[in-house]
């Protein structure tokens, strides 16, 4: 399960709305509990590094972004332990590509974005085979302490 707070929720949906019809992407900064559950609570907004022919469907953080992304979490004394994505008219389910390009250690936010304006949130997390991608709940409260 992931944990994150409104205020994580409501830039995701401003972003992805801000980025249709491309897809919108960036990290998600908090902290690893026990037993695979994780708190969000800050958000670092990441420009899609894919093309423009292509960012309607796809999404890429460029490694420059993930090195600013760690460094910035660490400088904070979190982690990362998240990536949120866009699905610009299309179903918050990850596609094969989001499937084939993920790593076990993050959950997978996936926004839909159906003409325009946001839509439902899920999260996903690989298995550490890379066998499975699975449906993670998302809890989202008020406020963090
Ligand atoms: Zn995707």
């Amino acid at each position: 399960m992931i944990t994150i707070n409104s205020k994580v929720k409501e830039i995701i949906e401003a972003q992805g709305a801000k980025d249709y019809p491309n897809e919108t992407c960036g990290f998600i900064l908090g902290n690893f509990g026990s037993d695979d559950e994780r708190i969000g609570d800050e958000i670092i907004i990441v420009e899609n590094a894919r093309d423009s022919a292509e960012a309607y469907h796809r999404f890429e953080i460029s490694p420059d972004d993930f090195m600013r992304g760690e460094r910035e979490a660490m400088r904070k004394g979190k982690d990362v332990v998240g990536i949120y994505h866009s699905h610009p008219d299309w179903p918050a389910e990850p596609s094969e590509y989001d499937f084939n390009h993920a790593f076990p250690l993050y959950s997978y936010l996936i926004i839909t974005v159906p003409k325009g304006s946001s839509g439902e949130i899920t999260s996903w997390r690989l298995a550490d085979d890379r066998s499975s991608f699975e449906n993670e709940k998302i809890c989202i409260v008020d406020s963090l302490i």
